[in-house]
């Protein structure tokens, strides 16, 4: 179907940010210190279409860290720089039916790390980065992920310093691959690219932005800049929509019917192709890890608008 009109998509971001904002369920992340001091009732909704428009209600423009969100746009970044094939042979595109730091479903896989969402393949995908050193890598990611949002994204270096203290799982996991002839790099070093990507500070606008120039074949409906191809906007999604809500994506695809990734400290991105991205804050989050008021207010707006990719009308 066609992009929603501006007053519909103005309407139906009202009424799913009211009626969202109704849940208190769920609870704030706190294994990464910091981010336990988040305010449980931040809440911000943005739509932002390929046209250009955006369609705000609430706290948009309060910043938080992006976490496992990044994961999406890295991914994007590395397929656009080495190709559909390498990557996908490299990190994989399957479920792993586990949780997101799981060391188990690297076991059970021979050290696949399976696919860019979960930290595993997320922390393979930072290390296959172009760039030639850490620095060099932060530099490339810092720099596409800016662009997806259309301005320049700035480190959160309290979240960093905090995660950075704690993440003695992931330097496990990366340890653990590299055990299996599977890095490229020191794994240490790409723990540490990879915890600064996850440190970025974003708001619920830029995640509408950024998820907008994943529906508008790589094209930053705001800045005009292509920021990857059309076909890594397809693969991408593919991947999100397979497993970017933990372990339940299948429940979210089979209730919203649309791509999405989230971020434990509580930001959730949602793309309909060819027509809006779909930002949202909220950092009380579901057992699984998903931001709840960010899945009631997507809810919603999908059907609303009548978004999901497999309705036939
Ligand atoms: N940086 C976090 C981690 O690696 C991201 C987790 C998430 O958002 O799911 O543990």
């Amino acid at each position: 179907g066609p992009v929603p009109e501006d007053r519909a998509i103005d309407a139906a971001v009202d009424s799913a940010y009211r009626r969202a904002r109704d849940r208190h369920d769920g609870a704030v992340a706190d294994y990464i210190p910091v981010l336990a001091g988040a305010d449980p009732d931040a809440f911000g909704l943005c739509v932002a279409d390929v046209d250009g428009g955006l369609h705000e209600a609430g706290q948009t423009r309060v910043p938080f860290s992006i976490q496992s969100i990044s994961k999406a746009f890295a991914y994007a970044l590395l397929c656009e720089a080495v190709g559909h094939h390498e990557v996908r042979e490299l990190v994989g595109v399957n479920s792993t039916g586990l949780a997101f730091n799981s060391v188990i479903a690297i076991e059970m896989n021979d050290g696949h790390p399976m696919n860019p969402m979960v930290n595993a393949g997320a922390i393979a995908t930072t290390a296959l980065l172009p760039g030639g050193s850490p620095d060099g890598q932060w530099r490339f990611l810092h720099e596409g992920l800016s662009r997806f949002a259309g301005h320049e994204l700035i480190l959160d270096d309290e979240v960093y310093r905090s995660e950075s203290g704690t993440n003695q799982r992931n330097q496990a996991i990366a340890a653990l691959l590299h055990s299996y002839g599977r890095m490229r790099t020191d794994p240490a070093e790409a723990v540490d690219v990879y915890t600064r990507q996850c440190s970025l500070r974003v708001d619920a606008r830029d995640l509408a932005v950024m998820g907008a120039t994943l529906a508008d074949g790589g094209v930053n409906p705001l800045t005009g800049d292509q920021v990857v191809s059309a076909d890594v906007c397809r693969d991408t999604l593919a991947v999100m929509a397979a497993s970017g809500l933990y372990q339940t994506s299948g429940e979210w695809l089979f209730e919203i019917g649309l791509p999405g990734k989230s971020g434990v400290a509580g930001g959730l991105v949602t793309v309909a192709p060819g027509k809006v991205g779909i930002g949202a804050y909220a950092p009380r989050l579901d057992a699984a890890g998903n931001s709840v008021r960010g899945q009631v207010a997507t809810a919603y707006l999908a059907r609303s608008l009548g978004l999901n990719i497999f309705a036939s009308a």
